[in-house]
């Protein structure tokens, strides 16, 4: 975990236990992962803040990624939103070689894989530090809450398709 994201936690604790009180219901941190779903102890500690802050429990629906995930989840972009879905990545040397590739799981995963050993990831998940929220879980207001709890612990917030996507520092 970054300074930023530690600084978040601090001002967080500090939120915590003085102010003037909640202004609207508030529950205990309760985070809950999708089957199969990891996250490293710092971004659960987060989320679990951010549960807490927010007064809203958390569903996380995506947390670490091996290369073999983030390939399946890439594929899964290109399959429903084209080719144009990949552009909301920044690494684009890695994404030319992924779309000058076979479009199948095997391929992806080793050219993401080969990338990873030389110390480049396309998404935070890849380096446990991204985490997705589906929208379906939360109403329009709660989502906007969730998205300005998470910004004010430090957490980089990108509204996608159907998700909150968030990310720590490296
Ligand atoms: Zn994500």
């Amino acid at each position: 975990m970054g300074p930023l994201v530690i600084l978040g936690l601090f001002a967080a604790g500090a939120l915590l236990s003085g102010g003037s009180g909640p202004t609207y219901e508030q529950v205990p941190g309760r985070v809950e992962l999708a089957d199969g779903v990891t996250l490293s102890p710092g971004v659960g500690e987060l989320l679990y803040l951010a549960s807490q802050r927010s007064g809203l429990p958390i569903y996380v629906t995506s947390g670490d990624r091996s290369a073999r995930n983030q390939a399946a989840e890439m594929l899964e972009t290109v399959r429903t939103e084209g080719v144009q879905g990949l552009s909301i990545y920044r690494a684009k040397d890695l994404i030319r070689e992924l779309l000058g590739a076979p479009r199948d799981l095997n391929s992806w995963t080793a050219i993401l894989q080969s990338w990873a050993d030389r110390g480049v990831v396309v998404s935070a998940h890849m380096r446990s530090g991204g985490f997705d929220l589906r929208f379906h879980h939360y109403t329009v207001p709660q989502a906007l809450r969730l998205v300005s709890t998470l910004r004010g612990l430090g957490v980089r917030v990108a509204v996608e398709r159907d998700h909150i996507h968030g990310e720590v520092a490296a």
